[in-house]
């Protein structure tokens, strides 16, 4: 369905269609880093000006193949809003479990890399070995496994876990993060990820930790910039140019 026709026909505002384009480009730029595991990790999005309405990726779609027209929009009560789709159940318990827990966050990312999730399976946790491990220390929290997420108790403990923290290790699963924005959101996922990679790079021999009072001072410093408001904003345009650039056509 050509773009026009679909905002036209089902009435979606400019703030919802923009959220639309942007959350689809995090679809992409993912996909152009990696990040993926098939069809089995998730991102959302509130929708703007519509309380307790979020955006996520049909079920099925590879990440490459997500556009702004096709994500579905969800009620906390796993109601699909407007045009059908599918969506994964996981996937929905997570999203809105975090969602519903942090009503100051806009966006939600939750990945399957294999370095994060090496790293979540390590009873040390993110260790403080590399810069882009202090840019998310500050604001880290751990959840433990469970059975897929699959039930509607793990919202609230899920949400219980995500409540102080915007980067969450998910123990043997991989990782979550949450922000305001989701360029904001990204720019965690991107150093938190990066982090595990490092770190399953290093391998488990005898490593130099960041010592103190370094350590607190550019933990404290880094977690700083989460609340300045322009948090990933201007790698964010970088990823736009980019994708606009190669053709895709994640607007559509
Ligand atoms: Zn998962």
């Amino acid at each position: 369905m050509a773009v026009t026709t679909l905002k036209r026909q089902s009435n979606i505002s400019d703030a919802e269609w923009e959220t639309r384009c942007n959350l689809a480009a995090l679809y992409r730029i993912l996909d152009k880093l990696r990040m993926t595991d098939l069809i089995y990790t998730h991102m959302s999005a509130r929708v703007p000006g519509e309380p307790g309405h979020f955006l996520i990726n049909r079920y099925g779609e590879f990440f490459n193949e997500i556009t702004a027209s096709s994500l579905v929009k969800m009620d906390y009560d796993g109601n699909v809003i407007g045009e059908t789709g599918n969506f994964n159940d996981a996937g929905f318990t997570i999203h809105s479990g975090v969602l519903m827990a942090r009503p100051d966050a806009n966006c939600v990312m939750h990945l399957h890399t294999r370095s994060s999730v090496a790293v979540s399976a390590q009873k040390c946790g993110l260790r403080p070995i590399s810069q882009q491990s202090l840019l998310v220390l500050g604001s880290l929290g751990y959840h433990d496994y469970d059975v897929a997420s699959g039930n509607l108790d793990e919202r609230e403990v899920l949400g219980r876990d995500c409540a102080k923290a915007d980067c969450i290790i998910l123990r043997n699963h991989g990782l979550l993060t949450i922000g305001k924005s989701i360029q904001e959101t990204f720019k965690k996922m991107y150093f938190l990820e990066t982090a595990c990679q490092i770190q399953t790079a290093a391998g488990d021999g005898e490593l130099i930790e960041v010592p103190e009072p370094v350590l607190s001072k550019s933990i404290a410093r880094y977690k700083a910039k989460f609340d300045d408001g322009t948090y990933g904003d201007l790698e964010w345009e970088g990823i736009i140019r980019t994708l606009d650039r190669e053709g895709a056509d994640y607007r559509n």
